[in-house]
């Protein structure tokens, strides 16, 4: 099959939906890859890189589009691209249909076939797509949240690790899914005292099971949550209930129970945040002060660190990318269950019904 694998140009997007890596992988099973020249550049790999691998550098976004069978690539098409894309096209990315009426109708219009990621699912339901993306993101939840605990950057100025003689910061979890436990862990090796706040028994169980001794769960509910505000210099919001808005567990009266300068990072954001005062913020311009607490809730935290996600993101979707090259869609779907999950629209047809739903469109 041919493959062609664009230069993202949604603003602040460095991954890459293939490297190097999987440039050799693909062209091992006898596909020819075509790379758009500099795609992966802000991810760390050269255009040489994918030419030592055996892929192809094609000058232009439109090269790319016209030549490809399978377009692989990491965030939905946005509007220059739409009339880019051609009928039967093979669309492998993150789509995110449900929130976007313009993409839906474009790539309905487009007759092409579109697999989405995020809707790549496991028997156990779990997203295996979505997964690292919530890794990074629950790791980078405390690096962004020791840095913004810094005076300087209006903290409360406590390390998080504290120092021997001295008690280390207090953070708390709330949800502790793949955000929280990611976020668990690398707080806990800073050496914080770690709570996390769960409404799974289950999970609780099993979280209390595999952390150090400086993590503790706790079943969550508003007392919990009341209670464990007054004293936390860090607050990572990392709830989900699966097709749902976040509940608020934070609202904005409970601001003045904390601390000046207790840092609050919102993962949760692209839910519409787990806290009340979350608003989405970017890279640029990422956190805001209200009542004197800091608020960090940058919707697409792994976008700056296009290395780790990209290799992340393509670590999980290669195997993919592989049998839906190897077979065409079609027979790739009919052998992969959670594979067929991901089929969103199929040469001008929706086939997923929350797409469906979310536009009144036929299935
Ligand atoms: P997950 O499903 O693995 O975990 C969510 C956890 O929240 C579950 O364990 C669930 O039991 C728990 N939960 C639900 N309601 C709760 C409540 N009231 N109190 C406490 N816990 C509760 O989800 P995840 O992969 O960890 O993702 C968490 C959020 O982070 C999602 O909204 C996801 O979209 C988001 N996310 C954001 C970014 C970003 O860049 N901002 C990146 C990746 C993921």
């Amino acid at each position: 099959m041919i493959i062609g694998v664009p230069k993202e140009i949604k603003n602040n997007e460095n991954r890459v939906g293939v490297t190097p890596a999987g440039t050799m992988e693909l062209v091992r099973h006898g596909h020819t890859v075509y790379i758009q020249q500099g795609a992966g550049v802000q991810s760390g790999f050269a255009d040489d890189e994918y030419v030592s691998a055996g892929g192809k550098i094609l000058p232009t976004i439109e090269d790319v589009y016209q030549t490809a069978e399978m377009i692989i690539k990491v965030k939905e098409p946005i509007e220059p691209e739409y009339s880019l894309i051609k009928k039967d096209q093979l669309v492998f990315t993150y789509f995110h249909f449900a929130s976007s009426e313009p993409l839906t109708k474009a790539m309905i219009d487009s007759r092409s076939v579109c697999i989405s990621y995020e809707t790549v699912e496991d028997p156990d339901r779990s997203l295996p797509l979505l997964t690292p993306m919530s890794e990074v993101a629950g790791r980078m939840s405390i690096q962004q949240g020791a840095k913004y605990l810094e005076k300087p950057l209006k903290g409360r100025g406590i390390l998080l690790g504290g120092v021997p003689g001295v008690a280390p910061a207090k953070v708390l979890i709330l949800g502790g899914g793949v955000v929280g436990t990611q976020a668990a862990k690398m707080a806990a090796g800073m050496g914080a005292d770690v709570t996390i706040l769960d409404i799974s028994p289950k999970r609780l169980k099993y979280l209390d099971d595999v952390m150090p001794a400086n993590v503790n769960t706790e079943y969550s509910n508003e007392y919990t949550i009341r209670k464990h505000i007054k004293t936390s210099d860090l607050i990572i919001g990392g709830v989900l209930i699966p097709g749902a808005k976040a509940p608020k567990l934070i609202t904005r009266d409970m601001l003045k129970d904390m601390r000046p300068g207790t840092v609050l990072v919102d993962v949760a954001v692209d839910q519409g945040g787990c806290f009340e005062t979350t608003k989405p913020t970017t890279h640029q311009d990422p956190v805001y002060i209200i009542d004197d607490v800091v608020h960090y809730s940058v919707a697409n935290m792994p976008g700056a660190v296009p290395f780790t996600s990209t290799m992340a993101l393509t670590n999980v979707t290669l195997p993919y990318a592989v049998q839906l090259a190897n077979k065409g869609w079609k027979a790739a779907c009919a052998d992969n269950e959670p594979l067929k999950k991901g089929l969103n629209v199929i040469n001008g047809d929706v086939v997923y019904p929350a797409i469906s739903e979310a536009f009144s469109l036929p299935l």
